[in-house]
């Protein structure tokens, strides 16, 4: 933890990497595994024997999980704690990086599922307040933002409201009933996703997806009183693009130019971890990107944030996977 200004208190980031198995395909085409946890904490890229340095090369985090962790491991040990703040009014971020096919969608919807029932399940054990929950859902694509809860594709405009802050006009917000109704919203989300992928090629690996659950309480004893308190908090799940979009431009040294295909909310949002994990004061470049503007009052301050770096085992995957491991280092 570090200490910021104002009597803010700043939280370090969490840095979790998941490795993930061999697919039956790179099985099947003879895939070697390059990558090893070698404990909770430290994974190790095996060959570095073979390419003549002295030592093996350990990458260490907060935690990493080996590639026979379930879901609910990851959620239990890395993501849950963060996620579960928001009851207490507390903003969260759970990100998922990586590049395309390192399961980044297959852990964020685990994710998901898992602190919408543990935060049913809270709510059931604390019947003297009174909660609503709110669900919405967007995607990002080359900075245009969509509603994934509304068949209108038109983009959304992001506003500075001088109460609310950064707002997303129009954006669909749903008053949750209960959990049936969220797998719902979760399944028309998943399929306007799907719909954008086979019109835009590949939209998915390009996109960014935010659901974001919106928590308000207050004490039943208090409501309709002057003295009522309400705590209001959102908890977001933010499923990052591919990575391998990034990660060329961000060795060229993170210029943007336009016309290139270069994303830039994910390289904003480099920035901007990279500064908040310092824990420096000064100015952070928020609005640059609509990703990290959408984000802001959930990224930094007193938020919390929780970033799952996704990774493939393959030797073909070695070059993204480093690039991966190099990001998590940085927001470490
Ligand atoms: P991404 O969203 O990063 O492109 P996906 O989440 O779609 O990647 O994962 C790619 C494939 O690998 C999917 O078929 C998914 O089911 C599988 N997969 C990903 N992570 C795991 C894991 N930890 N265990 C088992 N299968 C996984
Ligand atoms: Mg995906």
């Amino acid at each position: 933890m570090q200490g910021g200004g104002a009597g803010v208190r700043e939280e370090k980031i969490l840095v979790l990497v998941r490795l993930r198995p061999l697919s039956e395909k790179e099985i099947a085409r003879n895939e070697v595994l390059d990558w090893e946890c070698i404990n909770d904490t430290a994974i190790l890229f095996r060959n570095s024997l073979q390419e003549r340095s002295a030592f093996p090369t350990a990458y260490t985090f907060d935690r990493v999980f080996r590639g026979d962790c379930c879901t609910k491991e990851v959620y239990e040990e890395g993501a849950k704690e963060i996620a579960l703040s928001v009851v207490s009014g507390i903003n969260s971020s759970i990100f998922a990086y990586g590049q395309t096919s390192s399961g980044k969608t297959y852990t964020m919807i685990g994710i998901t599922e898992y602190t919408v029932a543990d935060i049913y399940d809270y709510i059931h054990r604390h019947e003297e307040r009174a909660f609503v929950l709110k669900f919405s859902a967007m995607e990002i694509y080359n900075e245009a933002v969509r509603d994934l809860l509304s068949s209108d594709s038109t983009p959304l405009r992001v506003l500075d409201d001088p109460e609310k802050g950064t707002i997303v006009e129009k954006l669909t917000e749903e008053t949750l009933r209960d959990w049936s109704h969220l797998k719902g919203l979760l399944s028309i989300c998943e399929a306007q996703r799907r719909t954008g992928e086979t019109s835009l090629n590949e939209t998915s690996s390009r996109s960014h997806q935010i659901l974001r659950l919106t928590i308000e309480s207050s004490a039943r004893e208090f409501i309709g009183k002057n003295n009522s308190t309400t705590l209001a908090a959102s908890v977001n799940f933010i499923d990052l693009a591919g990575s391998e979009r990034a990660s060329q431009a961000l060795s060229a040294g993170a210029r943007l130019k336009e016309g290139c295909h270069i994303n830039r909310s994910l390289l904003t949002l480099g920035t901007v971890i990279r500064k908040l994990s310092k824990g420096r004061n000064g100015h952070v470049n928020y609005r640059d990107s609509k990703l990290t503007r959408i984000l802001q009052p959930c990224l930094g301050g007193n938020a919390r944030t929780a970033i799952i770096c996704t990774l493939s085992p393959a030797r073909s995957h070695v070059e993204q996977s480093r690039n991966t491991l190099l990001f998590a280092s940085c927001a470490k």
